[in-house]
């Protein structure tokens, strides 16, 4: 028989699900690894999307989405952070995952390259390699803040190179672009003519700073901004997502999704409209929520000695675990085996963060703060082994 697509069939796999798979038959983990919000939708959304299945919403849509709804987020966006946008450079998509590969599909050729942050969502190298282009890492420094810097872009940028994928605040660093930031990456863009995609589906959750959407700057139409319901509203498992992109951008992306997917939900753009269309207080109760364990999980972790890197934005927390984890050994699989807590493994991110973990504080706050506490107490006991293991050696 013929073989699969070898492309394909050779794409990596994404190191949290298999940390998730791992974790089935481990009795009393807590899970740390996931990164959704660990509320359900909130019910004004919900109901919303009773009354339009009601009202008969069970039909395809338009590619590009439900004019309404295309029309509730130019409005958003236009009070958020003043953008004047289009209806017709709005594309409603199933999730944002869905915008990126389609926009990776419009704008990249096979064998050609997209820069990608390393550390970065592990899903952009695999809708570049999918796509038969080549992805090409750009190091974040943890000690600047996880920050694109221009040095690093222009190191590994080529003649091949076609698109940027830039993500504030950044999963899974917190990282968050000053508007100087993205001024910088776009001057870049601009010399080197390559597309931003701007993925920005954290966007309602900043502790400190303020979101920057790219377009306001962009005076060239080379950038695609990609939002997001999943995380804003607790909406993961509704699948709607939109860009934004010049006219002809967005066209091709709205065709794009014709034999990907056709259109989102309808069911769910309904909910999706509700949830932008309607006061935000949601986005601020949990964002203020997620303020609060950030600062309590770093404090524990301050205490405790270990590295963590402070998140300005988004729900998860880097730490640095390089002390007590030999070079070889993927922390998360220790972490799993020997403290009973599922963790994302920093090198699913990329190099920079291999000696590192991620752990996602959208989770129950009792959860939470045990799931830390084990972390802290594993390491607390790695450390004194090693005095131990040091003395004996010496002795
Ligand atoms: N971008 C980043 C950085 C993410 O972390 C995620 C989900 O984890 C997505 C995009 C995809 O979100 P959606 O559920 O809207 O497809």
């Amino acid at each position: 028989m013929k073989g699969l697509s070898k492309t394909r069939s050779a794409l990596p796999r994404s190191g949290i699900r298999e940390i998730m798979d791992y974790s089935v038959n481990i009795p009393d983990v807590i899970h740390l690894e996931v990164g959704e919000p660990n509320v359900d939708t909130p019910l004004h959304i919900r109901e919303a999307a009773y009354a339009a299945m009601n009202e008969g919403f069970t039909h395809y849509t338009p590619n590009a989405g439900l004019n309404t709804l295309r029309e509730s987020i130019v409005t958003h966006l236009q009070k958020q952070y003043g953008l004047n946008s289009k209806v017709e450079e709005i594309v409603v998509t199933a999730g944002a995952v869905n915008a990126l590969s389609a926009s990776v599909l419009s704008l990249v050729e096979s064998g050609e390259e997209v820069l990608i942050p390393d550390p970065g969502w592990p899903n952009y190298e695999q809708i570049i390699l999918s796509q038969e282009s080549i992805p090409k890492r750009y190091k974040l420094n943890p000690e600047l803040g996880f920050i694109p810097d221009t040095t690093e872009l222009e190191r590994v940028v080529t003649s091949k190179t076609k698109a940027i994928i830039i993500n504030s605040p950044g999963n899974p660093t917190g990282g968050v672009l000053s508007e100087e930031n993205i001024k910088e990456v776009l001057a870049f863009a601009s010399k080197h003519d390559l597309y931003v995609i701007s993925d920005e589906v954290y966007d309602g959750i900043i502790f400190e700073g303020k979101h920057i959407c790219p377009l306001l700057y962009d005076t060239e139409g080379r950038v695609i901004s990609i939002f997001g319901f999943s995380k804003n509203y607790a909406m993961t498992g509704w699948r709607v997502g939109y860009a934004v992109a010049p006219q002809h951008i967005a066209m091709t992306i709205a065709k794009v999704l014709e034999p990907l997917v056709s259109c989102a939900s309808s069911v769910s753009q309904k909910a999706a409209e509700a949830a932008i269309s309607c006061p935000q207080d949601f986005v601020e109760e949990m964002r203020s929520i997620y303020k609060v364990r950030r600062d309590h999980v770093y404090k524990l972790f301050e205490e405790a000695g270990i590295n963590a890197y402070k998140p300005k934005g988004a729900f998860y927390m880097m730490v640095d675990l390089s002390d007590v984890i030999p070079d070889e050994k993927n922390p998360a699989i220790i972490l799993l085996q020997e403290a009973g807590v599922a963790v994302a493994p920093g090198a699913t991110f990329g190099s920079t963060t291999k000696k590192m973990i991620r752990i996602s504080f959208a989770t129950e706050d009792s959860k939470l703060f045990e799931g830390v506490s084990r972390i802290c107490n594993f390491v607390r006991q790695k450390r004194k082994n090693i005095v131990k293991g040091d003395s004996e050696h010496v002795s």
